[in-house]
């Protein structure tokens, strides 16, 4: 699935690749370029489940760093992928999540490269 987005300013994708089953690759109108597997997606959903916005306990995944004893799960997939607006993608996951809304605002910022690491750790 590719999503080519018709306007875009520097700043937002100019281009999204998806495969369900690896990830999404974003070419940014600016030049840049994200490349986010799906264990790391779905670790950093905005819901307000996961990141406990609500006040309520953080539901966090871990599918990127299972931890010593991981808990047997099946391999993590997209379901499908809905563009929402011009501003965001929506991932159902199939282990029945699907309520995070990823903004692309929210995506540059998780952009895993070496070089966006290196600027939040600073
Ligand atoms: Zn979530
Ligand atoms: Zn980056």
């Amino acid at each position: 699935m590719q999503i080519e987005m018709k306007e875009h300013a520097v700043g937002e994708p100019e281009h999204i690749a998806i495969s369900k089953s690896t990830g999404i690759k974003i070419d940014w109108a600016d030049g840049h370029h994200s490349d986010y597997g799906l264990a790391y997606l779905r670790d950093e959903c905005p819901c307000a489940s996961c990141t406990g916005a609500h006040g309520t306990e953080p539901q966090k995944t871990s599918y990127s760093n299972p931890g010593p004893f991981p808990m047997f799960k099946p391999a993590l997939k997209m379901n499908s992928v809905e563009p929402v607006g011009q501003y965001a993608v929506r991932i159902y996951w199939n282990d029945g999540h699907s309520s995070g809304i990823y903004s692309f605002d929210h995506l540059r910022q998780i952009c895993p490269c070496g070089e966006c690491r290196a600027a939040v750790e600073k």
